[in-house]
Order: structure tokens, then C-alpha cells, then sequence
């Protein structure tokens, strides 16, 4: 039997039989695995709290017949700031719902990890536009699983572009002025400048972004396209996002 320790995120739970949990957990070193936890249910059980959604721990887990058993954890962070706030827990469900429909079992990236990580910590804090981070983290998504939008070439002809009206939903970006505007959305010069800094900077650069909320709406759009569109399925959560900024 070969134990594996690595650090992860619970991202979805289910109840299973009488005292057991199903989970799923977004890990740094095994990509994005199903466990089960025996016992977990039960107030008492060691793993009671490390099984809890959104918790960030350390995990030791050995793989059974077709699922991993998770062994034991320690907690490096419970997000507890998260679970306290409708918005946070809104968008922080979102983000996780988007590592389960975007990653296939076992994928491995640090680097996504990393974002992951990140960006669950910056939900936790207060001084930064959540909208913005969530549309970080769906870009960073996105280019970390071969859909990433090209903003500084035509995605058509390649040459080299400064703004574009245009983003083409086929070639994933940008077009110049001489090709072919069809199955493209209209953008405007802002909304593309905003989208081009957003692709390319850390979420930790965030706070210094200030939009309106018009070209908020802009890359929203162009970003739940391509989401909806290349994943398993539409993100549900996405529902209760909208629900909550009416
Ligand atoms: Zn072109």
C-alpha cells in the first residue's frame, strides 16, 4: 500500500452510507482526486474537520480499488472568512466548481494549483474586487487547459495587434482589421484593454485594476463563453452569482 501526502482543497462532498464522505479534492500533487473518507461524518471522527468544503490541508491519502481513501489531514487553512459571507462563499464555490468541470481526474499543474491557491486566499481578504479575481482565475483556466485567449496576435493571421473589436469565438482572440469578422463578439477598445492586462498580470495585481461595470460585463461574457462552451458542463453556481448581484 503506497501513501501519498500532498496539500489540497476539498471541492466537493457527498455523503456516502451511514458514516462515510465522499470527496472530491483539488491536490498540488496528485491533480484533482475522488476519496473516500471512512467514519467522517461522525462528529468525533480525527477527520470530521479536515473534510469540511473549502478546507485547505495537508492530506494523506493511499489508493484503494478505484477510489483513494484519505488516511488523515491537517489543516493549513479552513477559509473560515469565506464560509461566514453569502458573496465570498458564492464565488469561492464557483471557483472550485470550475477546477471540477474544467480538469479531468489526475490532471496535474502547479501552477494552476497555485492560482487556485491564491485566489482562495484573496476572496479572504477584503481589498480587492471579487468579480475581477474570479475573472483572473477563469483566464488562468482557461490558458492552463489549451483554451487561452490570444490577445497580442490576430488569432487568425498571426501578425501583430495592438486592440481589436473583435474577439473571435473559433480562433480564440483578437482579429486584425483585414480578416474575416464572422463568429466574433463585438468588444470595445477598453473592454479589450482591461481583458489583455487581466490575461497577463498576477491576482495579486488585482487591487490596482478600477472598471466599470459595463466592461466588467464585457469580459464576463466573452469569459463564460469559452467556459460553457469547452468544459464538461455550464457551471452551476454561476446561477446564484447572478442571483446575488441583483
Ligand atoms: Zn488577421
Amino acid at each position: 500500500m503506497s501513501l501519498f501526502k500532498t496539500s489540497g482543497v476539498i471541492i466537493k462532498s457527498a455523503d456516502y452510507k451511514e458514516n462515510d464522505k465522499l470527496l472530491w479534492i483539488y491536490t498540488e500533487e496528485l491533480g484533482k482526486i475522488t476519496a473516500i473518507a471512512k467514519g467522517a461524518k461522525k462528529n468525533k471522527s480525527r477527520l470530521f474537520s479536515v473534510t469540511s468544503p473549502l478546507c485547505y490541508s495537508d492530506y494523506v491519502v493511499f489508493k484503494g480499488k478505484n477510489l483513494f481513501n484519505l488516511q488523515e489531514g491537517k489543516i493549513i487553512n479552513s477559509f473560515k472568512g469565506l464560509m461566514s459571507n453569502l458573496d465570498k462563499l458564492t464565488y469561492a464555490s464557483y471557483v472550485c466548481e470550475l477546477i471540477d468541470i474544467g480538469l479531468e481526474d489526475g490532471e496535474i499543474d502547479k501552477n494552476l494549483y497555485i492560482e487556485f491557491i491564491k485566489t482562495l486566499y484573496l476572496l479572504n481578504t477584503d481589498a480587492i474586487d471579487y468579480e475581477l479575481l474570479i475573472r483572473s482565475f477563469e483566464l488562468k483556466l482557461l490558458k492552463a487547459t489549451g483554451y487561452g485567449i490570444n490577445l497580442e496576435t490576430c488569432s487568425i493571421c498571426k501578425r501583430k495587434i495592438r486592440t481589436s473589436k473583435y474577439i473571435n469565438l473559433q480562433s480564440y482572440g483578437g482579429i486584425c482589421e483585414n480578416c474575416n469578422k464572422d463568429h466574433s463578439i463585438h468588444i470595445s477598445k477598453e473592454a479589450y484593454a482591461a481583458l489583455k492586462f487581466l490575461n497577463k498580470i498576477d491576482a495579486s495585481r488585482i487591487y490596482m485594476m478600477k472598471l466599470s461595470g459595463d466592461i466588467k460585463k464585457q469580459i464576463e461574457k466573452i469569459n463564460l463563453y469559452f467556459i460553457s462552451t469547452n468544459y464538461s458542463r455550464k457551471p452551476k453556481s454561476l446561477e446564484m452569482l447572478n442571483y446575488i448581484k441583483e
